[in-house]
């Protein structure tokens, strides 16, 4: 039972406010352990949630009581005790953590009745552009119900044009509570009928969650090889036991095909949280997780901070994936953050991956995870043929990034109508842009990055803070005209080649700033799966998952581009990027077989070598064993501190006189490098200096770096001082 506090007794509310914890009286009727409520603070009204009984060193006679409750499932203690500890583990503050799981609008409004907009029916006779734009939102959005100008502005038109719709009959327009639960999805339609081993892991997973209590698996196959079809075996088994499931997934914004084989498998659509949702959705979708009134949740990172009423299930969807850990405002993984949540709620995570992360993989190697293997591609024997391509053999003119080689392959496939995907990581034209007069190469003015040349925007853009300026045509450094020149591919840059190569051809560039909107990118997608190009060009964009059925070939322009740097995961990150890139070429069973080929300066690489010869276990074995003797993540631990002030002399003085009082550190064996200043020096005019801490394994880090930090001397004003626990990014 939860926990009640009548009328007039001493709480502590925990407010989105910085001073955090405060006691109040309950209000008339009393009030519930983790119910949101608005209290008074000082002259304003702000948001907070019943933490639990009151902490007493507040005079009571002072004691001002609640507000008002806010209508709202109230949190569980679950839900409270993973706040508590993922600050703990973060290193946040409990108030900016509890803002994190409050990010729906209006939260401390009642659901007020609204007009909405349903789609009834058929198109209107009279077809325009902008009511075209109207229904292709409405249809999108699955008749979720769109307040008019919501609609319009997402539609990008007038109300008028909404109204419009209305007098055609197209569109009605009605009074509807906000707030309405989601269709039920039905877990007893049938699944696909399981081949062996996928009706094998799913049994185990589905054996976990009957259990009712705590455990990880790693879901591991190949992309193809059905894990997706597993884990909503795992979704359904979740639904059938009355809980709910929440599937997290990279770049969701992406994922039309998945939302549709939901559908398929469970007959209604999920909820859906990322940051292209309505704001309508996104708070309907928060009350309803708390009302347990949505069984499945699909969603990017933050989708694990919803307070879900009774959560048995996690997926993290290829769980390597970079985009989990956030590194602004609270640095956290959501692969690690939901670990804790589900030991914390009895729940069960699934982490499914191709090229599960070092961490994961010796998590599993050590049992502390369950793993379950997928062998083969469904319905297909093996992966593509792989072969590298030595670019040191190669005839390649400079400002040329296309061997030989690899340009009669790609001829072969448009003979044949198939597509050919050229793949490098690099938005825009020109990594580098140089003069050559003097050698200046053109960097930000507020960053410690050059800038990059994007030929379709016919601007400059530094990649570290967004900062864009013309493409200027005399040198800045030495004013001499016309000797500036473009050095190094970008993805604009490889499109200019494939164009003057094949120019009969259909050729698309896949890169994220090329898009102005989600859907845009969707659309693009869509129609490149329906065989609308023959050549595609892409960045990494184009490794996650998407389903290209004519793709046949995948050549990586440049194969060693993430192998230099000293980032901890380079070897990792590149053996990843490329076997999932090589994965999109011949999904298709049968006779389509697919190859990747990959340009290179050093076939004889080890990640190169691993890559090729398809023996991914051994490449995790010697990762791990090169980890293991530099004693680093998993091995042993790290939390990055970064320190950043407009006044260089000022964030290294303030940066030094923290290092002298690192005893807490050295308490716990913990070993502190730096300060030094950051390998990207500047950001947006500020001026960064990084330390790392390293400690064993099973060393109290967190509350020593605590410690540690409460020693500090007083900031100077505008130093901002981040902790990183267990970083990703070295930068
Ligand atoms: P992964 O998640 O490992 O990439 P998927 O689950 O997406 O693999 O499966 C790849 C393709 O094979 C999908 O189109 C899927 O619908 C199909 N598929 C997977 N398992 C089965 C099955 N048992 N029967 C029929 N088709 C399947
Ligand atoms: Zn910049």
């Amino acid at each position: 039972m939860t926990t009640h506090f009548p009328q007039g007794a001493r709480i502590g509310v925990l407010t989105t406010e910085p001073v955090g914890l405060l006691d109040y009286l309950s209000p008339e009727g009393g009030v519930l352990l983790g119910q949101l409520v608005v209290v008074p603070l000082g002259p304003r009204r702000v948001l907070g949630v019943v933490w639990g009984k009151g902490t007493g060193d507040f005079d009571a006679a002072k004691l001002r009581p609640v507000a008002r409750l806010v209508d709202a499932a109230p949190f569980g203690e679950g839900m409270l005790e993973f706040i508590q500890r993922a600050a703990d583990y973060t290193l946040t503050p409990l108030p900016v953590m509890l803002r994190m799981t409050l990010r729906a609008p209006d939260l401390d409004q009642p659901p007020a009745a609204r007009r909405v907009v349903h789609r009834v029916g058929p198109a209107p006779e009279r077809m325009t552009n902008a009511r075209a734009a109207v229904l292709r939102v409405i249809d999108e959005h699955g008749g979720a119900g769109f307040a008019p100008s919501e609609l319009a502005q997402l539609a990008g038109v007038g109300t008028s044009v909404v109204k419009g719709l209305v007098g055609t009959g197209t569109l009605v327009e009605t009074e509807a509570p906000k707030d309405t639960p989601y269709p039920r999805l039905d877990p007893s339609l049938p699944g696909k009928p399981l081949a062996p081993d996928q009706a094998e892991a799913a049994e185990t997973l589905r054996t976990g969650l009957r259990g009712g209590g705590y455990a990880t698996t790693l879901l591991r196959g190949v992309t193809g090889s059905g894990k997706t079809e597993v884990y909503l075996e795992a979704v359904a088994e979740t639904l059938r036991m009355g809980r709910q499931a929440l599937v997290l997934l990279p770049e969701i914004a992406l994922s039309a095909e998945f939302l549709d084989r939901v559908e398929a498998r469970f007959g209604a659509r999920p909820g859906e949280w990322h940051s292209g949702i309505t704001r309508t959705e996104r708070r309907r979708l928060w009350h309803m997780a708390g009302r347990g009134e949505v069984g499945l949740v699909v969603g990017a990172r933050s989708a694990l901070f919803l307070p879900f009423r009774d959560l048995g299930l996690i997926v993290v969807d290829e769980e390597h994936d970079s985009s989990y850990k956030q590194d602004e405002t609270v640095h956290y993984s959501a692969r690690d953050m939901a670990v804790l949540r589900a030991s914390i709620e009895g729940a069960q995570v699934v982490l499914a991956s191709a090229t599960p992360s070092v961490e994961t993989w010796v998590n599993a190697a050590t049992g502390k995870y369950r793993r379950v293997d997928l062998r083969a591609r469904y319905g297909e024997a093996e992966l593509p043929e792989m072969a590298a391509i030595d670019l040191r053999k190669e005839d390649l003119p400079s400002g040329r990034w296309i061997s030989p080689t690899l340009g009669r392959a790609v001829e072969e496939r448009l003979e044949r109508g198939e597509q050919s995907l050229l793949f490098l990581n690099r938005r825009g034209y020109a990594p580098v842009t140089t003069c050559r007069a003097c050698g200046h190469q053109i960097g930000c003015d507020d960053c410690d990055a050059r800038m990059v040349e994007h030929r379709f925007q016919r601007r400059l853009i530094c990649h570290q803070c967004g900062a864009t300026k013309p493409i200027p045509v005399a040198c800045p450094a030495c004013e001499v005209e016309g000797k500036l020149a473009a050095i190094g591919p970008g993805v604009e840059r490889l499109a200019e080649e494939v164009a003057e190569r094949f120019p009969e051809k259909r050729a698309v560039v896949l890169s994220s700033d090329l898009y102005t909107s989600a859907r845009a990118l969707k659309e693009t997608i869509a129609n490149i799966a329906a065989g609308e190009a023959d050549i595609i060009i892409g960045t990494q964009i184009v490794a996650k998952g998407h389903n290209f059925p004519l793709l046949t070939l995948v050549g990586v322009i440049d194969a060693d581009l993430g192998l230099q740097g000293a980032d901890l995961r380079a070897a990792e990150r590149s053996f990843q990027l490329m076997r999932q890139v090589a994965g999109r070429a011949g999904r298709q069973a049968g006779d389509r077989p697919g190859v990747a080929l990959l340009q290179t300066h050093q076939p004889e690489h080890p990640v190169i070598r691993a890559i090729l010869s398809g023996d991914d276990e051994a490449f995790w074995n010697a990762e791990a064993e090169s980890r293991h003797a530099a004693r680093m993540p998993p091995f042993a631990r790290l939390a990055g501190i970064i320190l950043s002030h407009p006044d260089q002399p000022v964030v290294e003085a303030y940066a030094q006189e923290l290092a002298r009082r690192a005893a807490p550190l050295s308490e716990i064996g913990a070993e502190l490098f730096g300060p030094a200043p950051a390998p990207i020096a500047r950001v947006r005019a500020r001026y960064r200096v990084r330390m790392l801490v390293r400690a064993p394994r099973q060393a109290p880090l967190q509350s020593a770096i605590a410690a540690w930090l409460a020693l500090a001397p007083k900031a100077p004003t505008n130093l901002r001082l981040a902790v990183d626990i267990d970083p990703q990014s070295f930068l």
